[in-house]
């Protein structure tokens, strides 16, 4: 699993970790997402929560996360990517876990104050067509607006506006911070310095997965 607050660079370094390990990508940030695209009913009421910078209810959210754990791809192993964003979510996977006769290895915790995860955040652009994540400062494509791997658009997400920005910290500070104490406390919460260039960040990930996972 990988925590953080917004901007800690959670998505990115799913991805390479993901990868590494052969296993799916599970985020929540994105399934809700996806439903809002195609007009879904969970995407509807996601939106709301989402553009507000606000939390989606744990109920709704813990459902849809039961429901993907239970596809087949997800029965060798998976990581969970914005979930749980709760105390009540993280007793409700640990239920979840114990159900499907597993558990969770280890809890990487992406380290970022906030005036760089505000800075972060306020310049993230992301593809339409590719999903590609940019920076407009830190990661600007050849052609502005446009995406070099697949010439899709970029576009700035919704809740990446600065007054959304702000709301989504003082959510992270009040709900989710406390997940640290409580994986803290299982033994499993590995603190993974996340400032710097991308590239040093997934080595410092995959040294602190390598170490944990052996
Ligand atoms: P993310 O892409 O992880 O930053 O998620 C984008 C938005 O989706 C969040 O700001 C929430 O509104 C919603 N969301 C994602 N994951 C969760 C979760 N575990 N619990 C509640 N809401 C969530």
């Amino acid at each position: 699993m990988l925590v953080g607050p917004p901007g800690a660079g959670k998505g990115t370094q799913a991805e390479f970790v993901a990868a590494s390990l052969a296993v799916p990508k599970i985020s929540t940030g994105d399934i809700f997402r996806a439903n809002v695209a195609h007009g879904t009913p969970l995407g509807v009421e996601a939106k709301r929560y989402m553009d507000a910078g606000l939390l989606v209810p744990d109920e709704v959210t813990v459902t849809m996360v039961a429901n993907r754990l239970g596809e087949p791809d997800a029965t060798d192993g998976f990581l969970l990517d914005g979930f749980p964003r709760t105390t009540p979510q993280a007793i409700s996977l640990d239920d979840l876990l114990a159900d499907l006769e597993t558990k969770l290895d280890v809890v990487l915790e992406l380290v970022v104050d906030e005036d760089e995860v505000i800075r972060r955040l306020s310049g993230r652009r992301t593809c339409r067509g590719c999903g590609k994540i940019w920076h407009i400062e830190f990661d600007p494509p050849i052609v502005e607006g446009r995406c070099d791997r697949c010439g899709g658009a970029l576009f700035q997400r919704s809740d990446d506006h600065a007054e959304t920005i702000a709301e989504r910290l003082r959510v992270y500070t009040r709900d989710t911070a406390p997940l640290t104490e409580y994986y803290g406390a299982q033994g499993k919460l590995v603190g993974v310095d996340g400032t710097g260039p991308v590239e040093d960040v997934t080595v410092r990930t995959s040294d602190a997965l390598r170490s944990y996972l052996g």
